[in-house]
């Protein structure tokens, strides 16, 4: 049980951050929220988790883009024993068009961001002889895909920021691992499947599998849930020497 743990989740107001949290409530630990800006859906989100599990959630406004606001979070928290990284952007384009502003923002969101929180957090873990850092990258942290040059290169790069987290820790009861999920069933992935639908011809079963799962061997996408339930499991006893290392969950993407 995580009861008496404090869990901080970036980017936790939809999707697999929200989804991540919601698990670690139901494994009893306090959570912290976090988006970019205040909206009256985040105290909605926070309201559900509460009467869904008992847990305390709190929502903390703070831009992931942000290296101070990075910092600025987990004082927030009072520090945190669980830090998942989750906070993420995509853009898509060839490398010669790339916007420069868009490569900026994507690496300080999906990379550097992990960097700062995880600096701020890891002297409260020490203090607190225990804690937990979940990197969330992605099946494109282990091989790449055109046009996704700033997603692909931040993802590698929070593996390898994971590995080091991992060996600055190594005999502390402190671990760090990366989540490489495939395609997870979001929002964010549910708002592409009408345009596609037009775009081919398609209808929605057929988008689906064809072009969303086109490299997802399973054939499914993953849940929000079951990103939760492997987050919970890195926090759990069974996984104490399990550090530094990366946990598919892309149903055979990157078996391929
Ligand atoms: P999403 O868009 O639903 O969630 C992203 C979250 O990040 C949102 O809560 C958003 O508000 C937040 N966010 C964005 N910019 C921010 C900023 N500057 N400061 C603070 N918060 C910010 O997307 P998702 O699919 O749930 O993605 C979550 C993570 O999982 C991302 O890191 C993404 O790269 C990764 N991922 C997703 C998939 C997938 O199929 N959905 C696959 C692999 C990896």
């Amino acid at each position: 049980s995580l009861k008496g743990k404090t869990a901080v989740v970036t980017g936790s107001t939809s999707g697999i951050g929200l989804g991540i949290a919601t698990s670690l409530a139901e494994a009893g630990a306090r959570i912290i929220l976090n988006g970019r800006v205040e909206r009256d859906a985040c105290e909605e989100c926070a309201e559900k988790i509460r009467q869904d599990t008992g847990a305390e959630v709190e929502f903390v406004a703070a831009d992931m883009g942000d290296p101070e606001a990075c910092h600025a979070l987990i004082e927030a928290a009072g520090g945190c024993d669980v830090l998942v990284n989750n906070a993420g952007v995509q853009h898509v384009a060839g490398i010669p068009d790339f916007p420069v502003d868009k490569w900026n923002l994507i690496l300080a969101v999906n990379l550097s961001s992990a960097f700062h929180t995880t600096a701020a957090a890891l002297p409260h873990m020490r203090e607190r002889g225990w804690g937990r850092v979940i990197n969330i990258a992605s099946a494109h942290g282990l091989t790449g895909s055109p046009y996704k040059s700033a997603y692909v290169a931040a993802k590698h790069g929070i593996v390898g920021l994971t590995k080091v987290t991992a060996l600055e820790t190594a005999e502390e009861p402190i671990t760090c691992n990366a989540v490489c999920p495939g395609y997870v069933m979001t929002p964010l992935v549910e708002k592409q499947i009408p345009d596609t639908m037009e775009k081919y011809g398609m209808d929605r079963e057929t988008v689906i599998r064809e072009v969303l799962l086109e490299r997802q061997p399973s054939k499914q996408m993953a849940s929000v849930e079951q990103m939760g339930g492997t987050v919970v499991f890195l926090c759990s006893p069974a996984a104490e020497q399990i550090t530094g290392t990366t946990i598919s969950v892309d149903g055979g993407w990157t078996a391929l």
